[in-house]
Order: structure tokens, then sequence, then C-alpha cells
């Protein structure tokens, strides 16, 4: 009997020490990250939505960490011979260890969060050096019994904190950010009497390809071979503008027809609002009778994670193999999975599950990034489709975004260093910290981009060769990016409030149905005017909401009169609430020669000096070496208005139903 009460005693104790670093993360660490967090979620979400994304957090991570504990919760609690007590005595410390370390470090990155936005301590990296900092010291309190007894006796905060937690679950089946976009379809019109066939659509986008590093636009490096060769059967926009300087934004703007400050996906996960998705040149095309497909290797571009996936009949992002938990299939039943999986212990589990691949030899170590990949999924569902009917696809090739090291043989044509040729080691210091790299490694960096880019080059090569066998002549096809990425001005990336030539400035090729001679053009472009040149050709009447114009006057009516003269403009608000007025970011208007950016609201960016506002002849000054802000004040003060009255009209807070 006594020895029976003992024996149930063992056991309760062996278990709870199983779920102790279950609990310690799911009650303590996950609040403390989440909070840490806060500010950036709130950018894009309503304050109710913090609780779902929590639950999905909690839930996720449950997923995760619960199976390992009851193999633990085995381990010591099954009988066990008398040789086998020193591994179990280890194994608890271990556990014990384990679960001090994981609050540790969830202190430890909620102080680093709080103190950057200080500008301080930007360049320590979490997790490395504080994971591994915060792992010996819970080791140590470990072995300490005092230090034990300490976390042991906290074992009811753990409890009672992951039990809120998973109380948070509830609201999940009634969370959602609103899909009823089918419900609010603006009307618009097919022209019966287009003088084409409704063209095939084939729209490729490349991620973070700048103009400036391609051959096509000149660079001394011979980078795009094989766009050059594409180019000289299509129309190269020599001027042509991101609206955004990221993925999201940049993504939106194309697929919306309309500029950031009115999509208002203005940060990494956010959406375009209701009624720019419903009006987006997907959903046209879709109504319009368009077989729409869409392959992403990019987690942040796809469609599904920009709202825009019922548009889409194919998608194939999730076809990337990765365990990024960010993916296009889950979201459809945890809507906050995306959010939820920004909190660190995910990209921990993310890098740790690459290593090993990598250590294991699993494949291509940039396998993620692989062009051949999107390739592939986009030709087999090409390969498929009802070719009497006229298709829309668009493919994201992830590569020339960092990290920047190419495969062989593209790897080291441009710099034959043995430094940054690895995935690990080949990603520039983003924005102002670029300003802490060395010279000579900002040079290799540079050269590693453009080997990615030549890279990226021969697979769009072979993808539009292969592609084009299988939709025949009567083909629209674009190419484009979604930004660019800077080397210069200290600042390096994308993204931020940066909104250099080399991150705005894009390629833009555009070969028309049957179009078998290159030209050229100046004519300022920019993405929002790629869906109205595309719903033209379809013979749709491009929505009003809709803020580009048609590149060329074909098909009937554009709906811009091409007297008015063009003006773009770019812009970054992720430091901006997506549904406040706009008066944190930075925003730029390119009116012929001229570039103004301004720069709004009390910004804050690790490592940013003083930011003024600036004014570029970019016929003169291309690389925008000189601000001309104060030796032409008639100049300055002209744009300003321009560029104040667009963000009056645009830039004020959103109505509640317009999610
Ligand atoms: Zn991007």
């Amino acid at each position: 009997m006594f020895s029976g009460m003992n024996d149930a005693n063992a056991m309760y104790r062996a278990w709870r020490l199983a779920f102790l670093p279950a609990l310690a993360l799911l009650g303590v660490a996950l609040p403390i990250l989440f909070l840490s967090l806060i500010e950036q979620y709130l950018y894009y979400v309503r304050p109710l939505e913090l609780i779902p994304i929590y639950g999905t957090a909690w839930l996720l991570l449950a997923g995760l960490v619960v199976p390992v504990s009851l193999i633990a919760g085995l381990g010591l609690s099954a009988p066990k011979p008398r040789s086998m007590r020193r591994i179990r005595g280890i194994l608890a410390l271990f556990l014990i260890g384990l679960a001090a370390a994981e609050v540790l470090a969830a202190l430890a990155h909620g102080v680093l969060v709080w103190v950057r936005t200080f500008g301080l301590l930007a360049t320590i990296h979490f997790p490395i050096e504080l994971a591994a900092l915060s792992l010996s010291t819970g080791v140590f309190l470990a072995i300490l019994p005092r230090g034990r007894a300490a976390i042991l006796q906290r074992y009811s905060v753990f409890k009672y904190g992951a039990a809120l937690g998973a109380l948070s679950l509830v609201t999940l089946p009634f969370s959602g950010w609103s899909t009823g976009d089918t419900a609010t379809f603006a009307s618009f019109s097919v022209t019966a009497a287009t003088p084409l066939q409704r063209p095939n659509i084939l729209l490729v986008t490349v991620d973070a390809l700048s103009a400036e590093h391609m051959s096509l636009y000149g660079a001394e490096r011979l980078t795009t071979p094989r766009l050059d060769a594409f180019a000289r059967e299509a129309t190269t926009f020599d001027r042509a503008y991101a609206n955004g300087n990221f993925t999201t934004p940049g993504v939106s703007s194309i697929l919306t027809g309309t500029r950031p400050w009115t999509h208002r996906a203005l940060q990494l996960l956010s959406w375009p609002i209701r009624e720019t998705r419903a009006n987006s040149l997907p959903a046209m095309l879709i109504r319009a009778g368009y077989q729409t497909g869409y392959v992403a290797t990019n987690p942040a571009a796809g469609a599904t994670r920009n709202g825009l996936g019922s548009y889409f009949g194919f998608a194939a992002s999730d076809r990337v193999p990765s365990i990024f938990v960010c993916r296009d299939g889950l979201e459809r039943v945890l809507r906050y999975q995306c959010a939820a999986t920004l909190l660190p212990p995910f990209g921990l589990v993310q890098m740790l599950w690459q290593k090993t691949g990598q250590f294991l030899g699993g494949g291509s170590p940039n396998r993620h990034f692989d062009p051949r990949v999107a390739m592939q999924s986009a030709l087999e569902w090409l390969a498929g489709t009802d070719k009497r009917t006229p298709v829309f696809l668009w493919v994201h090739f992830l590569p020339p975004h960092a990290p920047y090291a190419a495969p062989a043989p593209w790897l080291g044509q441009f710099d034959s260093s043995q430094t940054a040729r690895d995935v690990g080691d080949s990603d520039a210091k983003q924005k102002f910290l670029f300003a802490r790299v060395t010279p000579a490694r900002a040079r290799t960096l540079e050269a590693r981009y453009d080997e990615s880019v030549k890279y990226v080059d021969y697979y769009i090569g072979e993808f539009l060769e292969q592609a084009s066998r299988l939709l025949g002549p009567n083909t629209a096809v674009i190419v484009t990016a979604d930004h660019g990425e800077s080397f210069a001005h200290g600042y390096g990336g994308h993204a931020g409030p940066g909104l250099f030539e080399s991150i705005i400035h894009i390629p833009l090729l555009v070969k028309l149905p049957s179009q078998s001679r290159g030209a050229r053009t100046s004519q300022l472009a920019e993405q929002v005017d790629i869906a109205p040149t595309l719903a033209v050709l379809a013979g749709i009447t491009p929505p009003s909401t809709w803020e580009g114009r048609s590149l060329f006057e074909i098909g009937g009516p554009s709906k811009t009169d091409a007297t008015t003269p063009k003006l773009v403009f770019a812009m970054n608000f992720e430091e901006n609430s997506r549904r406040s007025a706009l008066n944190t970011g930075s925003v730029c208007l390119i009116d012929g020669r001229w570039k103004l950016v301004h720069f709004a609201g009390a910004l804050h960016y690790p490592l940013m000096p003083q930011l003024h506002d600036q004014l570029y002849d970019l016929s003169a000054d291309p690389r925008e070496l000189s601000n001309r802000i104060s030796a032409e004040p008639a100049e300055a003060e002209r744009l300003r208005w321009l560029l104040s009255s667009e963000l009056a009209r645009h830039g004020g807070p959103l109505r509640e139903n317009q999610y």
C-alpha cells in the first residue's frame, strides 16, 4: 500500500517534469514574446483580432511541444532498471534547464525589442546569441539545487498561464478576416466587340530585382542575357517604378491596380482592403471567363496570403518544399497562422529544420528559392488547361531576393572570393544597418546579388520559352519585379523608409500577342499600370478605382486621358497603422526628371540618421548623389503641393467596412 502511494507520487512527479518546458513556453514565454510584438500586430489588425492570433500561436506551439512532452513523460515514468536512474536524472535536469532557458530567452528578447526602439543594440542578432546565453544560464540554474527549487516553485504560474492561453482557442472558430469577396463585385463590362480574340496572359514577377543591376538596363555585368534576348521581341519600359518598396505592397499594387495608400497592404502580412480585392485584376479575369492560376516561391507573395486566393483556380505556393508554417493550405483553416508564426519560436524551429536538412544533405540548400520549383508547377498546370478558354498565369520567382548565394555554375562568376558563398552568410544587413558593412564585403554581396540575378534570368528564359510553346502566339507576356534592392547610400536590402532608385526602379517588359519586334520607351510607368493594360487587352473596362493607365492605346479607349502628364508615386507606410490616416512613413513623387522624397511622422529604424526631404534631378543625377531641395525651392514647392494633395485625397483613415 505504502509502496503503491510512493509509485503514484513518483509517476506524478515524472509527468509534471515532462510537461514543465511545454508549460513554461505556453504559459510564460509565449505571452512575453507576444507582448513584445504587439505594436507590430496593431499596425494591421484590429485589437480584438489579437486574441485569435494568440490562440493560433498557442495551438501551433502546443502541437510542437506536447508530443515531445509525452515522449519525455513516458521515458521518465516507465519502469526501468537501476542502471537507467542516472539517465533519468540527467533528463530531469535537462527539462528543468530548458524551462528556465525558454523564459529567460523570452525576457531577453522582449527587453531587446524595447531597447531597439531607442536605436540601441541594433547589431545583436537574435536568436543565436540570446538563445545560447539563455540556454547556458538555464542549464546553470538547473544544476544548482536552489535554482531547481526556484523553477519548480513557479510551476503553477506556468500551468495557469498555459490554461489561460488555451482559453483563447475558443475564439478560433469565430475569427477570420472576412473572405466574402465574391458578394461585393463592382460592376464591370466585358467588351464583346474587342478586335482581338482574348489573349492568354502570362505575368512573371521577380522578387527584389533592381533594374540598375540588369544588363538589359545598362549594368556592366552581363546579368540578364535571357531577358536581353526576350526584349528583342517585347517593349522595354526604361522608367518603370514599383509603388511600394517590399513584397506585400508591390505585389498588391500589381494585382489590384491601386497604390499602397489605397489598397493598404502596408505590412508584411496585411491584405489589400475589400473593395480593391473585389476589383482586382484576377477577380476581373476570372469573372471574364479566364482560367486563373499562380505559383509563388516567396511565402509572402502568394495570392492567398494577400487575400486574393479565391480569384485563382489554381495555386501552387504550397508545393514549395519547406516546413515554413505560414502556408496557403493551412491558412484556409487557421486564418491567423501566418501572423502567429511571426513569433520567434517558429523562426527557430524553421532554422533548425533547414540546418538539419542541409546537414543530412537533403537537396540544394536553396531549394526553397529554387526557380525550377515554380517552373515545374506552372508548366504542369499550363499543360492541363483547357485550350479553348484564355489563361491568366502569374508566376513569382524569389531569387535574387536575399540570401543571395546562387548555386553553381552562377556562384563565383562575378566575385571569386571565398566569402558570402552560403545561404546563411549572403544577406545584406537590412536598411541602415548596411552602413556597418565593410566596403569590401558590400562589394562581394553586390556581386553575389548579381550572380543571383543571372541565375534567375536563366530560368526565366527557360520558363518563357516552354510556357510560350504551351500557350501559343495569342499570349501577352509581362516581366516585372515587386521592388528592387539597395547596396548604396548606407542602406541595404529593401523596405523601411528608403525609396532610392535601386529599390523602386524596376524592370518592365511587355510582349503583346504576336509582337515580334522589340521597342524601348522612356515614358514613365508604374506597377498600377499593369492591371489596366492587361484588362484592356482582355476586353475588360478598367474599374474607375484603379489608379494606373493602360501602357498602350490598344483594344478600345483607355480610361485615362493620355494628355495629362504621368505622375509616379511610391511609398512605404509599414510603421503606420493600415486603418488610420497615413502620417508616418515615406512617400515619393516622380514627375518627369524630378523626384521628391518626403518623410513624415516619427519613424524609428535601427541606426536611422535624421531624415530630411530630398529632391533629385534624375536626368542629371540618376544615382541620387546630390539633394537639390534647397537649390530648387520652386520645383520642390510645386512637387510638395502635388504630393500633399494626392496624399490628402487617398491617405485618410479607413472606414470599418472597408476591410
Ligand atoms: Zn519582394
